[in-house]
C-alpha cells in the first residue's frame, strides 16, 4: 500500500511518520509529476486552507485531485484538509476540492480559543482518543451521504462519507495511531 501526502504546506512529515509506524509507504506530492504516481490513498494535511487552495490552482493540481477522489480514491483530510473537502461553508457552496457532503465553519472557535486539546470518543475506534485542535474548523452539519464520527462540545469534529474521512483535529500530532489505522482500514476494505 502506498499513500500520497500533499506536501505543499503544514504537518505532512507528521502524517508520514504515523503511516510509517503502521508499515505503510508514503510519497510527497508537490507537483503534477508527483501526483501521477500510483497511489492507494491521499492525505491532505492541516495548514492554511486559502494558501493551499491557491497553490493547488497554481500547480494545476486541484482538478486532478478532485477527479480521482470523485472516482473513488480514499482521502483523509485533517483541519485545513477538512475545509478543502467540504462542499459547503456556512450554508454557501464552497469551490475548493469540495467532494464531501459537509458544511464547515472555519476558525470556528475564535482566535483565542482556537487551539486546545481534549480526549474524546470516535465512532468505530474502541478507546477514547486524544484530539489536538489548532485554529480549527468544525462541521456545522453533515448531509447526504456523510456521517458524523465524533462530536466535541456539541460540534461535529470528524466525519466520513464512504472513502472520504475528515477530522477537524490533528491526530498526526499525538502518539495515538488509531485514526490513521482507521483510514488504512478504509483503504484495505476498498
Ligand atoms: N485555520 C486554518 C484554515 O482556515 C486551518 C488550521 C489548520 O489546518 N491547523 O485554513
Amino acid at each position: 500500500m502506498k499513500i500520497a501526502i500533499l506536501a505543499l504546506q503544514g504537518a505532512f512529515v507528521e502524517h508520514e511518520r504515523m503511516l510509517r509506524s503502521l508499515g505503510v509507504d508514503t510519497f510527497e506530492v508537490r507537483n503534477k509529476d508527483d501526483w501521477q504516481q500510483p497511489k492507494d490513498g491521499l492525505i491532505i494535511p492541516g495548514g492554511e486552507s486559502t494558501t493551499v487552495v491557491k497553490l493547488l490552482h497554481d500547480l494545476d493540481l486541484l482538478t486532478p485531485i478532485q477527479r480521482e477522489i470523485n472516482e473513488g480514491l480514499p482521502v483523509f483530510g485533517t483541519c485545513a484538509g477538512l475545509i478543502l473537502l467540504a462542499k459547503q461553508e456556512n450554508g454557501q457552496a464552497a469551490s475548493r476540492i469540495s467532494t464531501m457532503d459537509i458544511d464547515v465553519c472555519r476558525n470556528a472557535y475564535g482566535r483565542q480559543l482556537g487551539s486546545f486539546r481534549t480526549v474524546s470518543s470516535f465512532e468505530g475506534i474502541e478507546n477514547d482518543i486524544p484530539m489536538t485542535f489548532i485554529r480549527a474548523p468544525y462541521i456545522n452539519q453533515v448531509y447526504g451521504e456523510a456521517e458524523a464520527l465524533a462530536t466535541v462540545n456539541g460540534h461535529i469534529v470528524a466525519a466520513r462519507q464512504g472513502h472520504q474521512l475528515v477530522t477537524a483535529f490533528h491526530p498526526e500530532l499525538d502518539e495515538d495511531v488509531s485514526v490513521h489505522k482507521y483510514f488504512v482500514d478504509i483503504i484495505k476494505k476498498g
